[in-house]
């Protein structure tokens, strides 16, 4: 090669998230290891979250630092009306597919343009959903690394649904039975993997009546295409999925690494200034944490249903009344859009009844708030982020999961881990009142903060030096990552 800058002989990693907050952050966290561990750095985000990053955080914050640069590629979908909500997964899965291939073939390219004066790219980190990159890597004969941001359990939840076709369990023989509880109490025995399976524990694709179901198809290709991959890393850690990894492993994939909880060992790592990048898509509100310093431990239920869940109002409004009729504090993110079509309205009387004990905000900076000692509880959705960040922050959950692999890591949360309870999905005021009131006050609640607190600690093992979650980073590294001389 002709001009060599400084750079060259750096290992340079491409980090290509899928484009939804919850994939982005555990991506951040990689990159940011990788950063720390001496590698160049290029993440990828899409135009549409960039310009949603330069508007809700500054232009400071896609700025980059030396050795760490962004890059973008389009999304594939045409413009929106608005610009700043959380985009149609289905339809985002299906345009990343279809269109992203050709411009990161080109991005890579770029890149290995040698008057950049960065090195080349010696390998990449794909989001396992975001698969079309496999055959770009190919071409440039790359170390390739899946990085699958949901748990292990649901991935064994995907790739069976296979076992659940073939035993005339789905499709669903009838629209009825998609919500007939009932029929999705049905146990499912002997899935390699996975404990106590009922019908409605696998991810939420599934309740289809329709055997060509996009969405089935779209996560048994790319799921099954990790297969192809060098490496598959996860954000878990071995004492809580250890089993499943292997199984997961056992489907045929190559070696899978489990570096969770991946923000526990991104903040161990001290070069890379951790704050200095942050892309949360939505500005948190500090007041948050402020009012939180002025209640008692243990006293506030935190409420958020994450970056994707939407609802109707009147679910809302039931989780308003519940709220109100526990009478405890709680403090409740309501995103922007997250009723279904229109903006959220909560009754006045709401309002007036619970003023000086709840407090609702739009986006709040839900790491710090779950590790607050003040937040005594979570009504989560279970998201996969969000159920890691409870588990190391001490707190259980009650849990309402919403779609995908939320099903399954409710079962897990509820019925393995010993730290959560389930709502029903048809959410009721007396219902959320009722276990509200059990897990801050009851015999429950206290068993189930004890084997939160003793996972956090577990967590924290995993992620420090000796733990599993390290030294499998740093095998990852040494064994696929860097460049064979
Ligand atoms: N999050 C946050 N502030 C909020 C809501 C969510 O920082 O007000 C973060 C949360 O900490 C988590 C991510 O957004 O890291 C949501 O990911 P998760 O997998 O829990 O759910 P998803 O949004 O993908 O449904």
């Amino acid at each position: 090669m002709g001009s060599m800058g400084p750079a060259a002989g750096k290992p340079h990693a491409v980090c290509l998230p899928y484009p939804a907050q919850g994939h982005i952050t555990p991506m951040l966290n990689v990159a940011k290891l990788l950063h720390a561990r001496g590698f160049d750095v290029t993440f990828v985000n899409t135009e549409y979250n960039h310009a949603r990053l330069v508007r809700s955080r500054g232009a400071a914050a896609v700025a980059g630092l030396p050795g760490f640069r962004f890059a973008t590629i389009p999304d594939g979908l045409p413009p929106s009306d608005d610009d700043d909500v959380t985009q149609d997964i289905p339809a985002l899965c299906k345009s990343t597919t279809e269109t992203c291939l050709g411009p990161f073939r080109d991005l890579l390219a770029r890149l290995n343009d040698p008057t950049t004066g960065h090195p080349p790219v010696t390998c990449v980190v794909s989001d396992v959903v975001m698969g079309f990159s496999m055959e770009a890597a190919n071409e440039l004969g790359l170390p390739y690394v899946h990085l699958w941001t949901a748990s292990a359990i649901s991935y064994l939840g995907y790739r069976h649904y296979r076992l659940l076709i073939g035993r005339g369990l789905a499709p669903f023989k009838d629209t009825e039975l998609l919500t007939n509880d009932e029929y999705l109490d049905t146990p499912v025995e002997d899935v390699p993997g996975l404990r106590s399976m009922r019908l409605r524990d696998f991810p939420s694709f599934i309740r289809t009546t329709d055997p060509d179901e996009y969405m089935v198809r779209y996560v048994l290709r790319e799921t099954e295409r990790t297969a192809g991959a060098s490496a598959v890393i996860l954000n878990s850690f071995g004492d809580l999925e250890g089993e499943a990894v292997e199984a997961m492993e056992a489907l045929g994939l190559p070696k899978v690494y489990a570096l969770g909880p991946l923000p526990l060992l991104a903040d161990e790592q001290p070069p890379t200034p951790r704050s200095a990048i942050n892309l949360s898509l939505w500005k948190e509100q500090d007041e948050c944490l402020q009012w939180l310093d002025g209640r008692q431990p243990g006293s506030v239920v935190y409420v958020n249903f994450g970056s994707i869940t939407v609802m109707t109002n009147a679910q809302m409004v039931e989780f308003a009344w519940g709220l109100a009729q526990s009478g405890k504090q709680f403090m409740w993110i309501v995103r922007r859009d997250l009723v279904k079509g229109d903006a959220a309205v909560l009754p006045e009387e709401f309002l007036a009844e619970t003023a000086g004990r709840g407090l609702m905000a739009s986006w709040c900076p839900q790491q710090e708030v779950l590790n607050h000692p003040a937040v005594g509880a979570f009504l989560t959705h279970s998201g996969w982020n969000s159920a890691l960040e409870s588990l190391f922050g001490g707190v259980p959950v009650i849990s309402w999961p919403f779609f995908a692999d939320q099903q399954t890591n409710c079962r897990y949360q509820c019925n393995e881990w010993g730290v959560g309870m389930e709502i029903d999905s048809n959410v009721q005021r007396d219902a959320v009142a009722g276990l509200i009131t059990e897990i801050m006050e009851g015999e429950k609640g206290k068993s189930m903060r004890k084997r939160a607190v003793e996972w956090k600690e577990s967590a924290v093992k995993a992620a420090m030096p000796g733990g599993s979650s390290h030294i499998n980073f740093h095998e990852l590294v040494r064994d696929v990552l860097l460049p064979k001389n």
